[in-house]
Parts: C-alpha cells; structure tokens; sequence
C-alpha cells in the first residue's frame, strides 16, 4: 500500500537544538541496529519507520554495520525509503557511521582515511541515497592519528557525501581533540553519540560538559538499557525479549542483576502516572545537552508507548532524589 505521511505528524513532537548548530533534532529518535537486519521481516520494520515518521520523529540512526548480516540494516532501510519516503528526503535527517568492524582485512575497521571514505561510500550504495545528513566515527581508533580521522570526515563534507559529522563513544579529552581539529577544518561537527541511561551514567563524569563547551549536542543511545528499563521484565524475561536471545550486550544474568533496582524505579514511575520506560526516556532529556534520545523498537506499538514520555518530562526534587538512591 502506498504510504502518506500523517498531516499531523509536527503536532506533538518537540524538536530540541543539537548544541550551537542549526539543527533541531525530534527529543525521540529511532535506531536500527536491531530489528531491521535481513533476518527481521521488513514488513515489522517498515511499519515502525512509518509509525515513527507519523509521530514526528524526523531522525533515523544507522551504522555500516547493522543487521545481522553486517550492512543489511541500511539496505533495508533503503528500501523502505524508496518505497515510501522519496517524497519526504528533506524532512529526514538520516545517520550512518563507520568505526566497528565491517569488512575482513586491515581496511575495514577503525578509524583510518581509507576506511571511513570507502565505507560510506558502499553505505551510501546500500542506502540509496546521495548523501546522508550525519556521517559519525563510531567509536574512537587510538592507533590512527585524530588528524587523520577528522581529515576523513573533512573530507566527506567537502565531497557532499555528509552534510554533518558527528562522533561516538569518545571520551570528553579526545572529543575535545576532535573539537579542536573540526573548527579548525571548518567542519560542522553537531552531534556526540553515547551511551546514556539510569544504568550507565559515565556521561556525567566530563563528557556532558565538554559537549556544552565545544557546542556539540549529545545524542543518548541505548536509553532503555536495550529494554532493562522497561516492564517488560518484570516478571521474568519473555519469549522474543532481547534478554532472551543472550545477544553480546544483555543476557538473563544482567537483567537478574539489576531486576530489584527495575521494581522499584517502576513503583516510582507509576506514582507518576507513566511507564517505567516513558519515566526513563524524561529522565534523559532532563539534561540540556542532550539534543536527543535515541531508542530502539521490536515493534511500532512500543515506539508509540516510548513517545508518550513527552507527556510528562517535569521531575520533583523528591522524585529525583528517590531515583537517584535506586540508581547511585
Ligand atoms: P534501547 O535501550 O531503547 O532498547 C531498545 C529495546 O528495548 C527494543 O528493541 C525492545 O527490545 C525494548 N523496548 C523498547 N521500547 C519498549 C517498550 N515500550 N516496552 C518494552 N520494551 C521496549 O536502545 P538500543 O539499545 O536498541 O539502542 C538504540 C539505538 O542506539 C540503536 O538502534 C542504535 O541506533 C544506537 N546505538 C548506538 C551505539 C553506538 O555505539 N553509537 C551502540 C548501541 C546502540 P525487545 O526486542 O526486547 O522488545
């Protein structure tokens, strides 16, 4: 069926400035690194890009190296988009990145020249796009020269191939660094991508503040700690949950290990009218960094409930200080 976009799809998103830029990312933004490889049905994932397109959610986050198998993320994303989203391509703001493993041999991790350049080349193939709004270094390479790596991003601008850069997983000295050589490259450097959530908080030790310094948005990912913070495992891990599937980075012992902390900031979540989730999404967007949360979704159903975190983004100094004796 041919897709239109909701008419009120500007209605209830709220858009917040990524650092000095002039660009307003959605507070909600989605990510393909699960759910969208060739081993999910496209249909499942064709249904979420719309739904959150439809919910105001302008900003889709991929890399080079999701799926599984490796690259299938983007060339799924590339079909929805021919499909449905031609029309739409500037009011899309689309990511990509390269800094993981992608391909065998010594150019296809990391951070050199050859890598970054050669691998948004194909992520561009697998796209079906010209260019792609936010191209990032994905994570930071300690044996490549920062010059180098930035010279790359430099240079991707220049070709057209990127209309931003941003980087992730970067302590606050080497973003700072990074900083330092994109100004003086005249690249617009807009977005910082980490791990941030109730559970993993090591944002706030630095990097928040260099990120307010050098006028750089933060970009939260994995906000839900890949769906701890949630109710989905309450009452122990169900058929299909992520947890079940043991994948590298959330098995059934993490999720037994933190379960009392996830009772409890549920209780707290509830007391104030939202899910546990939506509580954790609020929770984020407290800070003023942060240009965005960017969540993930099995299914539409749960990117509708993760955006009805906007209707309560106010703490108390009670509610926060209750949550903080949970989590610290
Ligand atoms: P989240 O912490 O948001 O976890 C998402 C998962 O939580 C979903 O796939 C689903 O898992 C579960 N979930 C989400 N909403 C609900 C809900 N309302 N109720 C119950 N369960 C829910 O984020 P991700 O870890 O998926 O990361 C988000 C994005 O961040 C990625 O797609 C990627 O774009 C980016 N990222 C970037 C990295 C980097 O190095 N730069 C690293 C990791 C992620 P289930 O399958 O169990 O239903």
């Amino acid at each position: 069926k041919n897709y239109l976009a909701a008419d009120n799809r500007y209605d209830a998103m709220v858009y917040k400035r990524s650092g000095k830029s002039g660009v307003l990312l959605p507070a909600i933004s989605i990510g393909l690194w699960h759910n969208f490889g060739f081993v999910d049905p496209i249909q499942n994932g064709r249904e979420i890009i719309r739904t959150a397109f439809d919910l105001g959610i302008t900003h889709f986050d991929l890399a080079n190296n999701y799926g599984p198998p490796y690259g299938s993320a983007e060339e799924n994303f590339g079909t929805i988009f021919k499909k449905d989203f031609q029309g739409y391509r500037d009011e899309l703001f689309i990511a990509t990145k390269a800094g993981f493993d992608m391909w065998p041999g010594p150019y296809g991790n990391l951070g050199s020249r050859k890598y970054l350049i050669s691998s948004l080349d194909q992520s561009l193939k697998r796209l079906g796009l010209d260019y792609v709004d936010v191209f990032y270094h994905h994570r930071p390479d300690p044996d490549t020269p920062l010059e180098e790596t930035m010279g790359a991003l430099a240079d991707i601008v220049r070709q057209g191939k990127a209309l931003y850069v941003g980087i992730s997983n970067y302590g606050p000295k080497e973003t700072q660094k990074a900083a330092e050589l994109l100004k003086a490259l005249k690249v617009p450097f807009i977005l910082h991508q980490a791990r941030y959530s109730m559970f993993d908080r090591w944002v706030e030790d630095g990097l928040l503040d260099t990120l307010e310094e050098v006028g750089v948005g933060c970009i939260a990912f994995s906000p839900l700690a890949q769906g701890m913070l949630t109710d989905k495992y309450i009452n122990g891990i169900p058929e299909g949950s992520r947890a079940s599937k043991n994948m590298t980075y959330l098995n059934s012992d993490t999720v037994s290990d933190n379960i009392h902390k996830i009772q409890e900031l549920n209780t707290i979540a509830q007391e104030r009218g939202q899910k546990l989730s939506q509580m954790a999404i609020a929770w984020i967007l407290r800070q003023s960094q942060v240009a965005s949360v960017l969540v993930g979704a099995s299914s539409a159903n749960q990117l509708k409930d993760n955006v009805k975190a906007l209707d309560n983004l106010e703490f108390s100094i009670e509610e926060l200080k209750l949550i903080e004796g949970i989590i610290s």
